[in-house]
């Protein structure tokens, strides 16, 4: 099993590296989908999969593509509350 401090948000895999940040936004690579950046408090909901809303749920297939894209441009999208809408 994966430390969870260590476990990626959005596949569940070790992250490559996660550097938290004082305005609690953690700075994250993924192995598979690459940088991008998300708000703590989603970090743990999603970890978890729990309390997710619907609009949530229904991006949650969405965002590797949307991440490994955004790197593509040499950008790290930052995820916040309204990812999913
Ligand atoms: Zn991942």
């Amino acid at each position: 099993m994966v430390d969870e401090a260590k476990r990626c948000p959005v596949c569940l895999l070790e992250l490559t590296s996660i550097t938290w940040q004082d305005d609690a936004w953690g700075k994250m690579k993924c192995p598979r989908y690459g940088k991008f950046a998300m708000n703590g408090y989603l970090v743990q909901l999603l970890r978890r999969r729990e309390k997710l809303t619907a609009a949530q749920l229904r991006s949650l297939p969405v965002l590797p593509a949307y991440i490994r894209s955004e790197n593509q441009e040499s950008r790290a999208p930052r995820l916040g509350h309204d990812w999913g809408a």
